[in-house]
């Protein structure tokens, strides 16, 4: 979509190449979802949001399953938790994948459903490092919800769950998705340009 139709904060006109997803599409998708899961569940769910860049799509979730809980359906008791993974500096994944989750945190997970929340699944590497942290610490079971999941030909062949686009392999931004912590109060998702990418260079 061209930038010209949208709102788009000031400080960011000359730092976006297009936008790939309006926001009201995203909130649409994301009712949809909430819908699927909800029909999916089965008593209590732990809704693990991974910050920083899913803190948007959880919260936008967590929203349309308790409007759905108000309903005449069946209703999904909700806990909600908090995990902090960091692994890219500018536009390149860093290899390491920091996971920051205590002991105490880890060990209350154990026979319980847990669907994390995620922005993106890119080559996979995180949420297959992040699984198998999990996993030892014994969960009922573990779904996995991600906005946006990149077309690259680098993905270790890991599929969420739940997926609510696909997105071409280009850095996208916005929609609490950041570069260098930039972008994140930005409403759609978009692509960012070379002058963005210079701009707010590490
Ligand atoms: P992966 O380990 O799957 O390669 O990358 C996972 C994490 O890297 C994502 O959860 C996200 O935080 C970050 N990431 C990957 N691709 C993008 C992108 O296009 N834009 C932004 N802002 N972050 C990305
Ligand atoms: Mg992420
Ligand atoms: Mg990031």
């Amino acid at each position: 979509y061209s930038l010209d139709h949208f709102v788009i904060p000031p400080h960011y006109t000359e730092d976006l190449e297009s936008i790939l997803i309006p926001h009201g599409i995203i909130m649409d998708r994301i009712e949809r979802l909430a819908k699927l899961i909800v029909d999916d569940s089965d008593g209590p769910l732990v809704v693990c949001c991974v910050l920083k860049g899913g803190h948007q799509f959880f919260a936008d979730l967590v929203n349309c399953i308790k409007k759905l809980n108000t309903g005449l359906g069946h209703s999904v008791p909700l806990h909600l938790d908090f995990i902090k993974v960091k692994s890219y500096t500018n536009d390149q994944s860093t290899g390491e994948v920091r996971v920051s989750l205590s002991e105490t945190e880890l060990k209350d997970i154990k026979g319980k459903n847990l669907l994390i929340v995620e922005d993106i699944i890119d080559t996979g590497r995180t949420m297959v490092k992040l699984l198998s942290k999990l996993r030892e610490f014994d969960p009922k079971s573990v779904r996995v919800a991600s906005l946006l999941l990149k077309k690259t030909p680098l993905s270790n062949g890991y599929i969420p769950d739940y997926v609510g686009f696909a997105v071409p392999d280009s850095f996208v931004v916005g929609y609490a998705l950041d570069y260098n912590e930039y972008f994140r109060d930005l409403d759609h998702i978009c692509v960012i340009s070379d002058h963005g990418k210079k701009a707010y260079a590490a």
